[in-house]
């Protein structure tokens, strides 16, 4: 239940002795004590999937390497094995390749030498970033080489009036540099090339600057998060919401219990509401302090009256808005401490979003130790569905794949919403696009990458 302080800033105060934890960095969870990662358990991808050929691509030569100190410096040219752990190993601990150097350049102009290089010797190579994707599109399968562009770092300006708009600057796989950078919002003069690479996750070159549009800091935001009793009570309060709030509704994030379970239990954070089987993210953003919270009580007492909500809590202060955020961006996270994690990052049709979760949980109930939890951006019709086993599980795995990518596609959904194809869903990629967009995709990749040197093993089947 709503505690109403009307005469102050907020409406809802949060209890003091419920405060959670601080957001940590998320990469604390895959450090040992002396702050070294673990990989050595990850199996070898190339082990695991037999069916992957190495391509004949060339081997790493003495004379490669010295070429490659002479683009870089060896202080840049990574080949210690302690050191290659972490870019041969995904956040998720689930793919491992091996690599035996990681290249750091600094500039264009070297990201070209090197592709050039690769290309003519034909050497295969993996572009990196943070690697924190999911499906493991970053880690080599084999002994490609791995470009991380993690020097490549700096802020070249901000345009405090226009906020500029979205352009790139790519490297090809022969070294040719396209500058895609013009970020006028308004530019039709032919095809907008930078449409074609935006998901093509290293396969067709490597970006080395990018332009990107940035809102105003917002003046007032404000998080709430609500509790209720089914998913048709999470559809109820969105369709409110977005009548109430409008212009300032920027996120509406869900969470199931088992969800809210496993991020409470398993990162010791608290809740400051009561159990319910489902919650509901609100975030809004707005320039108008007043204006916004007048909205946000107005909403509340609706979804209160109607009884949608039955309990709920408004963050009071910057403390309390990143605590309830962690609730929901921590999810992840928590699930690694379960042991093994089978993620599925769906875009599907709301009136249908949680069914999925139901069916998967009732089809995978013989099997022992497995959590099924469903949580995501309902605002962008997004479902995160995972499952975590204490190990890896083969029959786990073969209940719940093809069938989650079939079902998905039988609504016309996305078998990717945001976390890309990498190696995970190479044989699913024509679950969500026709056959000849996947043949133009390949006639493009053939075009702009002949010898298939840039992240191979990726994306096609
Ligand atoms: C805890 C957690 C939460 C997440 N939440 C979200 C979320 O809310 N929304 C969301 O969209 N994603 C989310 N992700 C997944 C998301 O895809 C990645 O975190 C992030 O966008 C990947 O960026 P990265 O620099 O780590 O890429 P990497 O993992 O390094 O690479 C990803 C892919 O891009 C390619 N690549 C990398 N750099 C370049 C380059 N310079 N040029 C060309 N190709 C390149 C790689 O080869 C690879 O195929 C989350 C991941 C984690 C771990």
């Amino acid at each position: 239940m709503f505690h109403l302080l009307s005469h102050t800033k907020h409406i809802i105060l949060f209890n003091s002795r419920k405060l959670l934890p601080k957001c940590r960095h998320l990469r604390s969870s895959i450090l040992s004590k002396n702050g070294r990662f673990l990989s050595t358990h990850v199996e070898l991808t190339s082990v695991k999937h037999p069916e992957i050929l190495r391509g004949s691509y060339s081997k790493l030569s003495d004379k490669d390497l010295a070429v490659f100190e002479s683009i870089l410096t060896s202080s840049r040219c990574i080949t210690d094995s302690a050191d290659l752990e972490f870019c041969n190993t995904d956040w998720m601990k689930i793919y491992r390749g091996a690599s035996c150097l990681m290249l750091l350049p600094k500039t264009t102009s070297e990201v070209s030498e090197i592709l050039s290089y690769c290309n003519e010797r034909n050497l295969a190579v993996v572009p990196q970033g943070g690697n924190t994707g999911l499906v493991g599109g970053s880690i080599p399968v084999f002994d490609e080489i791995v470009i991380s562009t993690r020097l490549m770092n700096n802020i070249i300006s901000l345009d405090k009036v226009s906020g500029k708009g979205q352009g790139f600057e790519m490297v090809l796989a022969d070294g040719r540099v396209l500058d895609c950078m013009n970020s006028l919002k308004k530019n039709n003069t032919g095809y907008d090339l930078k449409q074609l690479f935006i998901g093509s996750e290293g396969t067709l070159g490597i970006i080395t600057k990018v332009s990107i549009s940035c809102p105003q800091k917002p003046n007032n935001v404000n998080v709430a998060l609500l509790g209720c009793n089914s998913f048709s009570d999470v559809l109820k309060i969105f369709t409110i919401t977005k009548q109430k709030l409008a212009e300032i509704l920027s996120a509406f994030e869900f969470i199931d219990a088992e969800s809210m379970k496993v991020v409470t239990q398993n990162l010791k954070l608290s809740s400051p509401i009561g159990k319910y089987p489902f919650y509901v993210l609100i975030e809004t953003s707005g320039s108008n302090g007043n204006h916004d919270e007048e909205k946000i009580n107005v909403l509340l007492e609706d979804l209160m009256q109607t009884g949608t909500v039955t309990d709920g809590t408004l963050a009071g202060d910057m403390t309390q808005m990143k605590n309830l955020w962690c609730l929901r961006e921590r999810i992840s996270e928590s699930l690694l401490k379960d042991g093994y994690c089978y993620k599925y990052d769906l875009s599907l049709c709301l009136s249908k979003f949680y069914d999925l979760v139901v069916d998967v949980r009732k089809r995978t109930a013989p099997i022992p130790n497995t959590r099924v939890v469903g949580y995501g951006h309902v605002g962008d019709s997004n479902l995160h569905l995972n499952l975590t086993s204490p190990e890896y599980n083969d029959e786990l795995q073969n209940l719940i794949e093809p069938y989650v990518f079939d079902y998905v596609a039988e609504l016309k959904g996305s078998i990717s919403a945001e976390h890309g194809i990498g190696l995970h869903k190479v044989k699913y990629l024509h679950h969500s696009q026709s056959h000849l967009s996947v043949e133009l995709m390949k006639q493009m990749k053939k075009l702009l990458d002949p010898c298939g040197i840039l992240n191979p093993y990726k994306m096609f089947p």
